[in-house]
C-alpha cells in the first residue's frame, strides 16, 4: 500500500487533484504547489493543524527530565564472546547532576582516541582523559561505553517530517528535469507523484524516532514534536529548538516566474526569492534551489546566488543544486553558501546529482540530508551509504569517509546556522551524541557502514534518549527507558504526548518502518 495507510484525517496529496492551503505553511511541497497553481483552501490541510499544534504545546518541556540517567545501581555484565553486543555501556549513579560520557571520541582527527566528556546543564563542559574528569567531578554520573565510538549526533540538514511517512510511488522513475514535473505543475505529460502528509504528532514522532535510532540528533525541516531529537525550522513553534527559514520553494512555480527567459541568461532576476513571514532577516535561509537539470533549475541557482551576493548578513544554504551551472558552483565558496546534498532523492527523481567534489574544490561547504521518504533515504546512515556509492562510481572516491562524517555533523550544523550550538564534541556545545559500534580503527568508515543496529546510544542535550537494550544493564537505566522497540529502548515520558507507546506502534503500522529499508527509493546504480 502506497497511500492511505498512514493515519485517518491526513490529506492525500495529489497536488493537482487536491490543491491545498494557500494560507498555511509556505514551506512544503503541497503548499508551494497550491500557492502557485490554485487558490483553493482546505482547512484540514492548512499548515500545521490545530491537533498538531495543541499536541506540541502540551509536550513542550515535558520530555526533558526523563533523559537524565540518575539513581540506579551499577552493575556490569561482560559481553558475550559469541554473538553478544560488541560493546556495553557501564552506568553509575551520580549526585551532582553532571554526567561523564566516555568512549573513543570523534574529535575530528584521523582516528578516535579513548576519552571522555563532562556534561553539565546539557552541554559539554570539558573534554579530557576519563580518569582526570572523574577526579575533577567525583559526584558525576558516569556512562562509559568502553571502546565504542562517540560522535557528535548527526545533523540531518534536510528532511520533511511533515511529508516523510510513506513509501515511494511505485511509478516513480528518474525521468524528471525539474521538480515542478513530479509536483504536477508542469502539464499532464508528466507523471505526478503521490504522497501523503504526516501532520499528526503521532506520525511526526515516529518519523523523528526513525532518524534518532539512526543517530540523528538534529533535523532541519518542517514538522516537529518536542522532546525527542531537536528540530530546526519555524521559530514561532516551541517544538523547534533552532530557527531557520525553510522556505522550501522560494520561486514558487519557477518556470512561470522566469517565463520567457532562456539559457544562457545574464540579465537581472525577474523576481526575488520569498522569505517566510515573521522571520527576522538574519535567520538562516535554507531553500530548495536548482532541484532539476533544466534551464529553470540553472536560473534558480543563478538568481539565488545573485540574491545572496546582494543581501549579506545571514546564513545561506542551498538544498539540492542538481542543476547549478559551473559558474554558479564557482560562487558557492566565496558567497559562503552551504550546499546540502541529497544524492538518493536526486538520483531517484532526476538520475543526476550535483558535482560535490567540484563544489568542494570551489571552496563550498557541503552538508547532507535525507530529503523525504518518497524519494530520499529513510535515515541519514542510508544517505551516507548512497553518497559513498555515488562517490566511488562517479568521482573515483574523492570523498573520504571522514568527509562524509563532516557533512553529517559540523557542516550540517553550519548549514542551519547552529555550528556554535551543536555538531562537534567541544566545550560549550550541546551534548548531542551518537555512540556506535567500533568495528575497525577507522571510525568514519565504520559510521558509513552502520545501520541503526550499530547505534548503541543517542544523547540529546546530555540526556540518554535511546540505545540498544543489550548494551546496557537494564537496572542501570531510568524508568523512562522502559519502552522497547525491536532491540532498542527509548527513554521518553509519554505523559506529555497525546498517545502512548502502544498507540505509537499501532498508528504507524503502515508507515515507513524504523529499521527496514526494503522499500526505500533507489540510489540508482550506486547502491
Ligand atoms: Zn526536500
Amino acid at each position: 500500500m502506497v497511500l492511505g495507510g498512514v493515519v485517518p484525517g491526513v490529506v492525500s496529496l495529489f497536488v493537482l487533484a487536491a490543491p491545498l492551503s494557500g494560507g498555511g505553511r509556505p514551506d512544503d511541497r503541497a503548499v508551494a504547489g497550491a500557492a502557485a497553481g490554485a487558490a483553493a483552501v482546505s482547512g484540514a490541510a492548512a499548515g500545521r493543524g490545530a491537533e498538531s499544534a495543541a499536541g506540541v504545546v502540551a509536550v513542550a518541556g515535558a520530555a526533558v527530565e526523563p533523559r537524565r540517567v540518575t539513581g540506579n545501581a551499577v552493575r556490569r555484565e561482560q559481553a558475550s564472546p559469541t554473538g553478544g553486543p560488541a560493546h556495553r555501556c557501564e552506568v553509575s549513579r551520580g549526585r551532582s547532576g553532571e554526567t561523564i560520557i566516555a568512549g573513543r571520541l570523534l574529535l575530528g582527527a584521523a582516528g578516535a582516541e579513548r576519552g571522555a566528556m563532562l556534561v553539565a546543564g546539557g552541554r559539554i563542559a570539558a573534554v579530557g582523559e576519563p580518569a582526570a574528569l572523574r577526579g575533577s567531578a567525583p559526584e558525576a554520573a558516569v556512562i562509559d561505553c568502553g571502546s565504542a565510538y562517540v560522535s557528535p549526533g548527526l545533523v540531518n540538514a534536510h528532511e520533511h517530517p511533515n511529508v516523510s511517512g510513506g513509501f515511494p510511488d511505485p511509478g516513480m522513475r528518474p525521468v524528471y528535469t525539474h521538480r515542478e514535473q513530479w509536483q504536477g505543475l508542469a502539464g499532464d505529460e508528466h507523471y505526478p507523484l503521490e504522497y501523503t502528509r504526516t501532520e499528526a504528532p503521532v506520525q511526526q514522532f515516529w518519523i523523528e524516532l526513525r532518524h534518532l535510532l539512526a543517530g540523528t540528533t538534529t533535523l532541519g525541516g518542517s514538522g516537529a514534536v518536542a522532546g525527542l531529537l531537536k528540530n530546526a525550522s519555524w521559530r514561532d513553534d516551541p517544538a523547534y529548538v533552532y530557527r531557520a527559514d525553510m522556505q522550501t520553494f522560494p520561486y514558487g512555480t519557477a518556470s512561470e516566474a522566469f517565463s520567457g527567459l532562456t539559457c544562457p541568461y545574464d540579465g537581472p532576476a525577474p523576481v526575488e526569492p520569498r522569505s517566510s513571514p515573521r522571520f527576522p532577516p538574519d535567520a538562516p535561509y535554507t531553500p530548495h534551489i536548482a532541484e532539476g537539470t533544466d534551464c529553470t533549475a540553472a536560473l534558480e541557482g543563478r538568481f539565488y546566488l545573485d540574491h545572496v551576493a546582494a543581501n549579506p548578513g545571514r546564513r545561506y544554504t542551498l538544498i539540492h543544486g542538481v542543476g547549478l551551472d559551473p559558474a554558479s558552483i564557482e560562487r558557492l565558496g566565496d558567497l559562503d553558501v552551504t550546499l546540502v546534498w541529497s544524492p538518493r532523492s536526486n538520483l531517484a527523481l532526476y538520475g543526476e546529482t550535483v558535482d560535490v567534489p567540484d563544489a568542494r574544490r570551489a571552496g563550498a561547504r557541503v552538508a547532507i540530508g535525507s530529503d523525504w521518504s518518497y524519494s530520499g533515504s529513510y535515515n541519514l546512515l542510508e544517505e551516507l551509504r548512497c553518497a559513498e556509492g555515488v562517490d566511488g562510481a562517479l568521482w573515483d572516491d574523492r570523498l573520504s569517509a571522514r568527509d562524509l562524517w563532516e557533512m553529517a555533523t559540523r557542516h550540517g550544523a553550519y548549514a542551519l546556522g547552529i555550528e556554535d550550538r551543536t555538531g562537534r564534541l567541544a566545550p560549550g556545545l550541546a551534548a548531542d551524541l551518537v555512540v556506535f559500534r567500533n568495528r575497525s580503527d577507522d571510525p568514519y568508515a565504520d559510521l558509513a557502514a552502520s545501520t541503526p543496529a550499530d547505534v548503541i546510544a543517542t544523547f540529546v542535550d546530555g540526556g540518554l534518549v535511546s540505545g540498544r537494550t543489550d548494551a546496557f544493564e537494564p537496572a542501570s537505566l531510568p524508568e523512562a527507558c522502559a519502552n522497547r522497540i525491536g532491540d532498542h529502548f527509548l527513554c521518553v515520558d509519554y505523559a506529555g504526548y497525546p498517545f502512548d507507546h502502544e498507540e505509537l506502534l499501532r498508528a504507524n503500522a503502515s508507515a515507513v518502518p524504523l529499521f527496514s529499508t526494503d522499500r526505500q527509493a533507489s540510489c540508482g546504480i550506486f547502491e
